[in-house]
């Protein structure tokens, strides 16, 4: 007999199993419908060996040491700070919105964060309570910045308007006054050196654990006995769609390798107007990879397909809401992970919501779900801390000139403009 049978091997399955295991002993089988382990963040080598992402760019950051300590035991890390351009008016310019995208945007010189937040101010919307995604930005940088990189790619990535989705959602991506063109400013950014794959192998390489793959919980909830289960996929499933279906969106990913060496100024460029997919990623620019050729995906959002983002509106939160009461009033039935919480949570806060869903289970309570930042602007400046194989170090800015980014990454900062190169574009 089992002490749980977790369904889905994903960040929430997998940290739930390598935790039960090796601090509380109990005997785990972690199963998944799908051939493989890591959930979306499962990566592996192409037929041309260049390691990509499945499901999609991934990567990590996170501000709450606690958890980069513990995934650090499973693999070392590869610095990496994100940088993305999103096409805009013929032109490539930083994503978040700073002050390079408003002075190449606008023609204008703008020196200081002052004088940058004085033209925002000037174009900006007063909103009192920001309730919606659009209000959000409208708040920050005005319709037409608004028009430009937002409301485009809100309704191609959600089928939706951003005014009919919480705040949240555009919240996630912040303004900016200063030069810094980083998509993240988390104290911990870094990819795991070997992959997502072999770090989750490491976890769950525990004598006490045995993984099942292809293989529906349904086929074997009723053949292998357990005592309590542990399940990370979509709530709704899980109760037969009682109340109804919750709204997932989808994506289909198209994967190409260009017999070239790099194909992108920097490892991400989104595309907010044109074009039916949203954005481009060159998986060796977050890799580190070196290669003769170069392996990209498309993303091509779609409300059929397999379920990868809950969609942040209020409709579906009271929906949501309804199968929260059902799973709360479940015996023996812990619900943990983005599908089956029903938030859009990265990696880490998956990572935290897991780790506290043990502490809970053995009856501790140590790690909350990390917060995500504010709207506010960021402030560029300061150390970057970053762990390299081991403890953790503190490495230069490398929004600093001279400090350590890659040539696509300088190439970003510069706010290098122009096409995407010899890429085609693929039917979606
Ligand atoms: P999943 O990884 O979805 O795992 C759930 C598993 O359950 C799946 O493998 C599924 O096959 C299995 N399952 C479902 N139903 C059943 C069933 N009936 N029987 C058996 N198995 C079942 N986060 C970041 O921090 N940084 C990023 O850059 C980032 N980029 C992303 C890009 C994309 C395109 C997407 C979709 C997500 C991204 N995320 C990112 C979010 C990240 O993928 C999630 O936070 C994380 O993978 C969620 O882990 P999970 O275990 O909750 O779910
Ligand atoms: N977004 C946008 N334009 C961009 C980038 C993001 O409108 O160039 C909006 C869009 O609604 C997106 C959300 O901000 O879904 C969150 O962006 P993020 O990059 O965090 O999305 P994810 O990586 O989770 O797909």
């Amino acid at each position: 007999m089992f002490d749980y049978l977790i369904v889905g091997a994903g960040f929430a399955g997998s940290v739930l199993a390598e935790r039960l295991a090796s601090q509380a002993n109990k005997k785990v089988l972690i199963i998944d419908k799908r051939n493989h382990i890591a959930g979306n963040a499962y990566d592996h080598y192409n037929d041309d060996g260049i390691l990509v992402h499945k499901y999609g760019p991934h990567i990590f950051h996170t501000n709450a040491e606690r958890i980069f300590e513990y995934l650090s035991q499973f693999t070392d890390w590869r610095p990496y700070e994100h940088r993305v351009l999103a096409e805009v008016d013929g032109q490539l310019l930083p994503i978040p919105i700073n002050r390079t995208t408003v002075n190449k945007l606008y023609n204008l010189d703008l020196q200081t964060d002052e004088e940058c937040e004085a033209f925002l101010a000037s174009r900006a919307e007063p909103i009192e309570h920001c309730r919606t995604s659009e209000d959000v930005v409208v708040s920050k940088v005005g319709r037409e910045l608004y028009e430009k990189f937002f409301r485009g790619y809100t309704r191609k990535q959600w089928g939706l308007d951003p005014s009919e989705l919480d705040a949240q959602v555009t919240a996630r991506v912040p303004t900016r006054t200063n030069t810094d063109d980083r998509y993240f400013t988390d104290t911990f950014q870094a990819m795991p050196l070997h992959g997502y794959t072999r770090m989750f192998e490491k976890m769950l390489s525990h004598p006490n654990i045995k993984i099942m793959l292809s293989t529906d919980w349904r086929e074997i909830k009723n053949v292998i006995p357990y005592k309590e289960m542990i399940f990370t996929g979509p709530v709704d499933e899980f109760f037969d769609f009682r109340y109804g279906k919750l709204p997932y969106r989808s994506l289909e990913f198209k994967h190409e390798t260009l017999d070239q060496e790099q194909a992108l100024p920097v490892a991400v460029v989104n595309y907010p107007n044109e074009h039916a997919y949203t954005r481009i990623t060159e998986f060796k620019q977050l890799t580190g990879q070196e290669h003769t050729k170069t392996s990209v995906v498309y993303e091509f959002p779609q409300a059929e397909g397999d379920p990868y983002y809950p969609i942040p509106k209020p409709e579906c939160t009271t929906l949501y809401n309804q199968y929260k009461a059902l799973a709360d009033a479940t015996p023996g039935v812990h619900f943990v992970g983005r599908l089956a919480t029903y938030k859009y949570y990265n990696m880490d806060q998956v990572v935290g919501q897991a780790l506290a869903t043990f502490d809970k289970i053995i009856g501790t309570k140590k790690v909350s779900v990390p917060e995500k930042a504010a709207v506010s602007p960021t402030r560029t400046g300061g150390a970057t801390r970053i762990a390299v194989s081991g403890p953790a170090m503190v490495a230069k800015n490398p929004a600093t000139p001279g400090a350590s980014g890659t040539n696509a990454a300088s190439a970003a900062s510069n706010g290098i403009s122009g096409g995407t190169g010899s890429l085609k574009t693929p039917a979606p």
